[in-house]
């Protein structure tokens, strides 16, 4: 496995796979890896030549500082983990890589709608920090293939968009499945962040997917909405919110046809640490 530590030397490895014609995979996350991260690696290793995973922790996208502080970092654990799912080459990169020109005058995306709602509302600047972080890793690594996961189902189609206004859209985009704790409990880097209590009464998350999942009916779904919100207050959770939307647009609905797709989404703070999940519908 590569590790590169600089711009010229990561330059000087794609550069190299492109004249071999290996097909390049990209997974970019922010370190503290799990299974779920694996398998965005798994993915990529199955459907590419090479994979390529960058771990940058990124401050624009941090609208809360202590969050931004206190976002576990595990490198040593994280670069053995990338090691054994046979990684080609993993990318560190620095502050000043990814903003050369700093935070000052930064691109603005126009998302639209996208960043109006659900993680747009409630973390402004956000996905414009993702978009940013995403933009320059993108242009560095040049992927055939990019992997990303479904736990995130808004950066995802906020990622979608970005592929298009940056006329990537020869970028393969797969979006990957969720991956859960044997409680169902969905696998994030924030939840290293619970003590035992907080972690046995997270699993009150995916109980309020699954219940509205059960529950799903035509017609009419505040009720259900507001119930599931309060089987999360009951647990202790501060809600951000608990919507419905449809699966294609994230356009949020309170009635249903029994046709369109839907996916359900949830943001949460148990005490200091916000959670969020999602669930397809139907
Ligand atoms: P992060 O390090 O949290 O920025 O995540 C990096 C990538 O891993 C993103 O595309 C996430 O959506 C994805 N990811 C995070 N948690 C999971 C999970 N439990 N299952 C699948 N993918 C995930």
């Amino acid at each position: 496995m590569i590790i590169t530590r600089n711009l010229a030397e990561l330059q000087e490895q794609i550069d190299l796979f492109r004249n071999q014609k290996r097909t390049i995979g990209f997974v970019p996350t922010m370190g503290a890896l799990h299974q779920g991260h694996l398998s965005l690696i798994e993915a990529s290793r199955l459907t590419t030549n090479v994979t390529v995973c960058s771990i940058f922790v990124n401050p624009a996208q941090f609208n809360d500082p202590k969050d931004f502080e206190k976002y576990p970092k595990t490198i040593d654990n994280d670069l053995a983990f990338l090691k054994e799912a046979s990684t080609d080459l993993v990318f560190l990169p620095t502050v000043n890589d990814i903003y050369p020109g700093g935070f000052a005058h930064l691109e603005h995306y126009d998302l639209g709608y996208l960043e109006t709602i659900l993680e747009g509302h409630y973390r402004p600047g956000h996905f414009q920090g993702v978009c940013q972080v995403m933009s320059r890793l993108m242009q560095l690594v040049a992927p055939d293939d990019l992997f990303m996961g479904q736990k995130d189902y808004q950066q995802c189609m906020v990622i979608s968009k970005l592929l298009h206004l940056l006329n990537m859209t020869a970028v393969r985009f797969h979006i990957c499945p969720t991956v859960r704790e044997e409680d169902g409990l969905a696998m994030s880097s924030r939840n290293l962040r619970l003590n035992d209590q907080e972690r046995k009464r997270a699993i009150a998350i995916s109980e309020a997917l699954q219940y509205v999942k059960k529950e799903i009916h035509t017609g009419d779904l505040t009720n259900l909405e507001i119930q599931a919100a309060s089987l999360l207050s009951s647990k202790g959770f501060k809600v951000d919110y608990f919507e419905i939307a449809k699966a294609d647009n994230l356009e949020l609905i309170h009635e249903w046809d029994g046709k369109t797709k839907l996916v359900a989404l949830t943001a949460a703070f148990l005490n200091q640490v916000r959670l969020i999940d999602n669930m397809l519908l139907n």
